[in-house]
């Protein structure tokens, strides 16, 4: 598919000093360096649907997100890039648009605002219906791209991945990214899914509802304890993004892959891991949410 270059995915080794020596290596796979946009597990999760929306005749994408959805402007970016009209449902009522709002509708994306009860309802076939009246010939994709084409999508990451890793970390929302994956690697490489919220429930389910049964206890769930919540962020988390710019020239969201990498360490510092396991973190992109921030880094 020629608007992502798998070439650009390159796997970038961490510093010892970072982790000092309390593994035998970590390396990033830089999945952010795909497409400024359409980035990281982004496109894995849509590329599937944009073919089957293509080979089916379909003509426009309907999808569902906040207002800060990575996951709503990749859409908009890609559908353009299909030739594929997009349509985006957004929960709660918007005073002004964010910055991730307006790029939607640069990339000629028609947004729709609902409530936040309409939204909960949004799974009710009479939703389908009314958005099959107004535009023409809809493929719904669920929020977060969680669907069978976003998890099988998801399975191609493994490409990228050496049978040699002990544990594969990646950063988790609806758990589709890490469900996908799960099913495809072997078992014996645990995959650690670092969520940015303090509950994990939702997640665990989704995922065990989406793989087999042998593969059910290799995957562990890491809740965030430090930063307050889901999009939520602090001086600490800030100055953790900077110097870990200044340590490994590696630029991390401030949503997931800055948790992740934050709480990671934290697993390090606990001797959670044995000195020979080699860990691959998966950056999953999500850069262009830092717009909020921008002005405090430093890169
Ligand atoms: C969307 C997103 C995730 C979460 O992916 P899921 O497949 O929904 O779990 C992780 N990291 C980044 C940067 C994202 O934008």
């Amino acid at each position: 598919m020629g608007i992502i270059d798998e070439r650009k995915a390159i796997i970038q080794p961490i510093r010892k000093a970072w982790y000092q020596g309390k593994v035998a290596s970590i390396d990033m796979l830089r999945l952010d360096l795909l497409h400024p946009v359409i980035s990281g597990n982004k496109w894995y999760k849509l590329r599937l649907n944009l073919a089957y929306a293509t080979d089916h005749g379909f003509k426009t994408i309907v999808t569902f997100g906040g207002a800060f959805s990575n996951h709503l402007v990749a859409t908009a970016c890609a559908a353009k890039q299909f030739g594929l009209a997009s349509v985006g449902i957004v929960r709660g009522q918007q005073d002004s648009l964010t910055p991730t709002l307006q790029q939607c509708r640069e990339y000629g994306m028609e947004l729709l605002f609902v409530t936040r009860e309409d939204y909960r309802n949004r799974h009710q076939p009479q939703w389908a219906e009314n958005l099959a009246a107004h535009f023409d010939e809809i493929l719904i994709i669920p929020e977060g791209g969680a669907n069978e084409r976003g998890r099988k999508g998801a399975e191609l990451i493994s490409r990228f991945i050496d049978d040699d890793y002990t544990h594969i970390a990646t950063a988790v929302g609806t758990g589709t990214t890490l469900a996908g994956l799960r099913q495809k690697l072997p078992a014996h490489q645990h995959m650690l899914g670092f969520v940015p919220m303090k509950d994990t429930t939702e997640q665990q389910h989704y995922i065990i509802e989406h793989i087999s049964e042998d593969k059910r206890d290799s995957f562990t769930l890491i809740p965030d304890t430090h930063f307050g919540g889901f999009g939520k962020w602090n001086d600490t988390l800030i100055s953790f993004m900077n110097d870990f710019y200044r340590d490994t020239t590696i630029p991390l969201d401030v949503v997931y892959t800055s948790k992740m990498m934050y709480n990671l360490r934290e697993l390090l510092d606990q001797n959670y891991f044995s000195a020979h396991e080699r860990i691959l973190c998966i950056h999953s992109g999500g850069l262009q949410g830092n717009v909020s921030v921008e002005e405090k880094l430093r890169w």
